[in-house]
């Protein structure tokens, strides 16, 4: 059984680009499920020799009705799927209302979960970073998936044996 990696976090923190850099592979198997756009998107990934199944996630806003509320939904199945999460945040937007939710739900969850701190390039990580500290959920790891700065530390921590 390959480990679960669910990706959360708002809309927009760039979890799609993430999912798409750790399943970019020919063998890659990316399933929609049927319903909402906004399900669930499950692949596998090989990714520097790590091989686990990745999901991605709509996201979650944190004050959530109608439409995004479903995708919050779907979000909080990932998370209940992982064996580990990876949550998501942007480091140009610093801690926001819709994070802090999500930090509150994850901290209630026994799941081991890695702080995410996405679009590290081109600014000055270290100030940019230090924001999210503030939401108690221990270590931060810096990555632009956009360019896969970050990825291969980040996966070397979540896989390191115990
Ligand atoms: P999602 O809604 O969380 O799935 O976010 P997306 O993956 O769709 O990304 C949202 C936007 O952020 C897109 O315009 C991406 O190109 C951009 N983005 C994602 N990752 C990075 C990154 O590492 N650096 C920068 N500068 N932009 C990024
Ligand atoms: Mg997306």
């Amino acid at each position: 059984m390959l480990p679960v990696v669910a990706l959360v976090g708002r809309p927009n923190v760039g979890k799609s680009t993430l999912f798409n850099r750790l399943t970019r592979t020919r063998d890659a198997l990316v399933a929609d499920f049927p319903g909402l756009t906004r399900d669930r998107k499950y692949g596998q990934a090989n990714y520097d020799g790590f091989q686990f199944i990745v999901i991605d996630t709509g996201g979650i806003h944190g004050d959530e009705e109608g439409i995004d509320e479903e995708m919050a939904k779907q979000s909080l199945l990932a998370v209940d799927e992982a064996d580990v999460v990876l949550f998501m945040v942007d480091a140009r937007d610093g801690v926001t209302v819709g994070d802090q939710a999500i930090a509150e739900h994850l901290r209630k969850q026994n799941k081991k979960v890695y702080l995410v701190c996405n679009k590290i390039d081109g600014i000055d990580a270290h100030s940019a970073m230090g924001d999210f500290y503030s939401l108690s959920l221990g270590e931060l790891y810096g990555i632009a998936a956009a360019h896969g700065r970050g990825v291969e530390q980040l996966l070397e921590t979540c896989f390191r044996p115990i």
